[in-house]
């Protein structure tokens, strides 16, 4: 899967590449990671990719000229083609969740391109021209999309076959279809007893049925404890 992220940092989205899964992942080839910087599209002296907002009021707005040839650029590169799809990192995007990235995931073939804003955001025109569409990381302003997309390459990776030790870990981790959507079960790990708080017995019985019961009764209960919308959906469906 290929991702060309285009960013006014590329140094920091290009960390995911060198650390953990998605360091892995990167090594292995599983993903490949290519950042564009619109100052590289800017034709003035100053390498201008912002300017003040019509209308007036606070703040800078990303430029259209700079953002539309950088996107022209990319899609003309014939690793990525002209259908790739442009993904606007916004606050006023849809919320992103595991089933969104798991079914961007299955498009292993294909090819992402991350738009990060910065400043007050991008020209509004951008997105009429160009974005197919918008994600959010949640309800809260960022200063720029770069998160955003390093969320997005690292929660996607994990998901290809062979980005994990076991492929099947994701499938029991939260959220995940396989898992019912609910929460994960709690984990432990050596020693038996920290600071006196002893791990659940079921879990040293070895008996497989009983352990795997235990751990769906708990998926269960601290879905309905912690995440009450993910418990009614998981009753509904
Ligand atoms: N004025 C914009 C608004 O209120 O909708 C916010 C601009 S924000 C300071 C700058 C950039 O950060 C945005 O263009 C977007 O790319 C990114 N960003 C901010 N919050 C985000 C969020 N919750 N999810 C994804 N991207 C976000």
């Amino acid at each position: 899967m290929r991702f060309d992220v285009i960013t006014l940092f590329p140094e920091l989205v290009e960390s995911v590449t060198r650390v953990g899964i998605t360091g892995r992942a990167a090594k292995r080839g599983l993903i490949e990671l290519c950042c564009w910087n619109p100052r590289d599209y800017t034709e003035d002296v100053h390498r201008t990719v912002d300017d003040r907002p019509y209308g007036g009021g606070p703040g800078m707005v990303m430029k259209a000229d700079s953002l539309l040839k950088t996107i022209r650029d990319i899609k003309s590169n014939k690793k990525v083609g002209k259908q790739a799809k442009v993904v606007y990192l916004s606050p006023q995007g849809k919320p992103l969740t595991q089933k969104v990235l798991s079914q961007m995931a299955s498009e292993q073939e294909g090819s992402l391109i991350l738009l990060c804003g910065r400043y007050e955001g991008i020209d509004e025109r951008i997105i009429e021209l160009e974005v197919d569409e918008q994600w959010s990381l949640g309800d809260y302003v960022l200063s720029g999309g770069e998160l955003g997309a390093m969320v997005m390459i690292d929660a996607i990776a994990r998901l290809l076959p062979g980005a994990l030790g076991h492929d099947a870990s994701a499938d029991e981790d939260s959220f995940s279809e396989a898992n019912d959507g609910l929460l994960d079960c709690p984990h432990y790990t050596r020693p038996e007893v920290v600071e006196g708080l002893q791990i659940p017995a079921v879990l040293k019985s070895g008996d497989h049925k009983a352990i795997a019961d235990w751990r769906r009764k708990q998926s269960l209960e601290r879905t309905e404890k912690y995440r009450p919308d993910l418990f009614k959906t998981f009753l509904k469906d």
